[in-house]
């Protein structure tokens, strides 16, 4: 098994959509320890890198490597038992079953198919009250976030691969948002966070990439690079 701690990198990353070229080259590292965020505007291909990353889409070119494994070619359920945790931008629980079950389903898709790890994330997200018995069907968006973000950690993952996580969240949510993820970078899992709440990234990302147009053209620290986009 490989160790606990282990980065994903892209190398190269390549996607065309028929004639266009979604993704010319992208080069981006998801470290241990570390909170990696990707901004830029609609339609830069942080999505379709994203898709790359998680295995749900197969570059035209470039590699996708977990620690020293060229993991460019395992389908996405294969990654996750790996280790590589997603959320989804558009929200993707099974309505019909409880909060509880959702995030059980997350543990037995994981890592490591762990009882107790769905337990902790439920507690860990505050969904360990008598939410969790409800169905999800009908529960706010803020509370379905939760629900996603405790099925990604429900497989205790290495690598966590977060979609626009704020999008719908309201002020205090995107603030306890914040506090989780700080806390997992903390305890050693390398994030991945695609936002468009800036303040959100500046808050909490150790290093941002900007994209434009499928490239990545600028990155470092998050006070640098988001206060030269803002002309400060
Ligand atoms: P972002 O997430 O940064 O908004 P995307 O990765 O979703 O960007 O999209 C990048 C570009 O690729 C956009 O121009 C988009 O229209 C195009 N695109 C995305 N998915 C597809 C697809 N399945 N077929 C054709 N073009 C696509
Ligand atoms: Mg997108």
């Amino acid at each position: 098994r490989a160790p606990l701690s282990v980065s994903l990198r892209a190398r190269g990353l390549r996607v065309g959509y028929g004639g266009f070229t979604a993704l010319d080259g992208v080069d981006l590292d998801v470290r241990p320890g570390r909170v990696t965020a990707v901004v830029g505007p609609n339609g830069a291909g942080k999505s379709t890198l994203f898709h790359c990353l998680a295995g749900t889409l197969r570059p035209s070119g470039g590699r996708v490597l977990l620690g020293g494994r060229d993991i460019t070619r395992l389908p996405a359920h294969a990654r996750t038992r790996l280790g590589i945790a997603r959320t989804f931008q558009q929200l993707a629980v099974f309505p019909s079953l409880t909060v509880a079950e959702n995030v059980r389903v997350g543990a037995e898709q994981g890592r490591t198919a762990d009882p107790e790890a769905a337990e902790r994330a439920l507690r860990l997200l505050g969904l360990d009250g008598p939410v969790r018995a409800f169905p999800a069907a009908g529960l706010p968006t803020g509370t379905l976030r939760r629900v996603e973000l405790a099925r990604a950690l429900a497989g205790s993952p290495r690598v966590l691969l977060l979609d626009e996580p704020a999008a719908g969240l309201d002020a205090p949510e995107v603030t306890a948002l914040a506090r989780v993820l700080r806390a997992l970078a903390a305890d050693g899992t390398a994030l991945l966070v695609v936002e468009h709440d800036l303040d959100l990234v500046a808050d909490l990302a150790h290093t941002v990439h900007v994209m434009v147009a499928g490239r990545v053209v600028t990155s470092g620290p998050a006070d640098r690079v988001l206060e030269r986009r803002y002309g400060g």
